[in-house]
């Protein structure tokens, strides 16, 4: 499967279901800029291993292009390509100022060292210092990065530059101009939108039962608000495997214990899951299909694909990662009658908080934690209840509402600019 069709197939059928301008959607198939570079990173041992990073910023016109930076093994133009499409309908479908962009390094960050990881990304941000800046492209953590590789990245860009510009990227550490609330930032937004669709369905939480794939930063941060809010998390893994336990898992002595292990190397302080005692193991296949209330995909896109759609039990999911289920997986799964949250609205509070740091910076303010939750929540707030109203009025799938609302606002802003229809009247 390649992940860059599949989005652009999504995006010009649930566009042309949602009567946007052909033209507009053919522009919308092509990223505006994408950058590959080769990075030279000198290793400890003396040697040089040449690295490959993209960046790209897919459409610019509701404002700056801004997206996460994924270090992973499996990092490819067309994977930045497609979070970066994803990320434009996000943007647009929060009402944030930003239009879409993602970068990425094909790299598995867990084999270098702590040096070697700051090389690569200072060398990253020397090969984007173009492509990026405060008013043109702003990155953020994504998989497997995190507040110090951001703390690194604005340092070198701020010593190419030579002036001070700490809105040139997000997730920042405290001290260098980061915002609070942005750590946990995606996992409460996504709580939130959990917490809305819930008072929409009546669910009582103390009656559902969840499973959760991929406890890091986003998932981490959503199973602990959850579990303090009454819900049973009967199971959760990582990139290791998975652990359940009927009776629920106690999420924050996981996370403590994952925290303690320290068996990954670099700057990850994360153990395994797996290495928890009571419980049974579980693949993480397995994971996705357990009989439980709500399926929480947090981890990467495509884990959900026609090989296992028809085997997911769970009725409702709320896509905590970018794109985990594909196009074809998900008309298997609303046929079933699964009912979906999608992944632009679960997980926009990473990007709504970035852009509260981003203006802070630019102001010079910083922002005390109740604002910016009490901010989130009202993003998140409004946003759902845009959705919630095309959803009901015009009767269709979440996710086509999300995108009939984001391509509806980009397509008034496109065609301001001038386009055919523009030019006939
Ligand atoms: P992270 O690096 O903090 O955590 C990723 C987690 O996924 C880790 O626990 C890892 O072990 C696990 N994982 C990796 N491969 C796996 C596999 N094959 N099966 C199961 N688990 C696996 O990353 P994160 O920031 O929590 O991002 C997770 C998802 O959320 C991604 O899709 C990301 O694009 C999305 N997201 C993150 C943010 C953010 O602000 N961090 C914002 C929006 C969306």
């Amino acid at each position: 499967m390649n992940v860059f069709k599949d989005a652009i197939n999504q995006l010009n059928q649930l566009g042309q279901k949602a009567g946007i301008d052909p033209e507009i959607l053919q522009l919308l198939n092509y990223p505006e800029e994408t950058l590959s570079a080769a990075l030279p990173v000198r290793m400890d041992d003396g040697s040089t291993k040449v690295f490959v990073g993209h960046r790209c910023r897919f459409n610019s016109v509701l404002g700056p292009t801004k997206g996460g930076i994924r270090f992973h093994p499996n990092v490819t133009a067309d994977e930045v390509k497609a979070l970066a499409l994803w990320m434009t309908i996000k943007c647009a479908l929060v009402n944030i100022p930003y239009g879409g962009g993602k970068g990425g390094i094909t790299v598995d960050p867990k084999q270098l060292t702590r040096l070697e990881l700051e090389r690569l990304s200072r060398s990253y941000m020397r090969a984007m210092a173009d492509i990026v800046g405060p008013n043109r492209d702003i990155p953020a953590p994504d998989v497997y990065t995190n507040a110090r590789i951001m703390g690194w990245m604005s340092d070198e860009y701020e010593n190419i530059k030579r002036e001070k510009c700490p809105a040139i990227i997000t997730g920042k550490p405290i001290e260098l101009g980061g915002s609070l609330g942005r750590e946990e930032a995606t996992g409460r937004g996504a709580y939130l939108v959990n917490e809305l669709w819930a008072k929409h369905k009546q669910w009582q939480p103390k009656n559902m039962t969840v499973a959760l794939q991929g406890f890091g930063n986003a998932g981490y941060h959503m199973a602990k608000l959850m579990q303090q809010q009454g819900y049973t998390i009967i199971a959760v893994s990582d990139s290791k495997g998975g652990i359940l336990a009927e009776q629920g898992l106690d999420i924050e002595s996981l996370y403590a214990h994952k925290q303690a292990s320290k068996t990954l190397k670099a700057v990850y302080c994360y153990g395994s899951v797996c290495e928890e005692q009571d419980h049974t193991k579980i693949s993480n296949e397995d994971l996705l299909r357990l009989k439980v209330d709500l399926l929480i995909p947090a981890a990467l896109e495509g884990v959900i694909t026609t090989e296992n759609a028809e085997h997911i039990q769970a009725p409702f999911i709320i896509e905590v990662a970018n794109g985990p289920i594909t196009q074809e997986a998900s008309a298997i799964l609303e046929d079933k009658g699964t009912e979906i949250m999608p992944d632009v609205l679960a997980n926009a509070g990473g990007v709504i908080v970035s852009y509260f740091e981003w203006a802070q910076n630019l102001q010079g303010y910083r922002w005390p934690l109740k604002e910016i939750r009490h901010r989130l929540l009202a993003t998140l707030e409004q946003a759902f209840a845009d959705l919630w109203i095309i959803h009901e009025n015009e009767k269709v799938s979440l996710r086509h509402a999300a995108y009939s609302l984001a391509l509806r606002r980009i397509a008034a802003a496109i065609s301001s600019h001038g386009t055919q229809s523009y030019f006939m009247q």
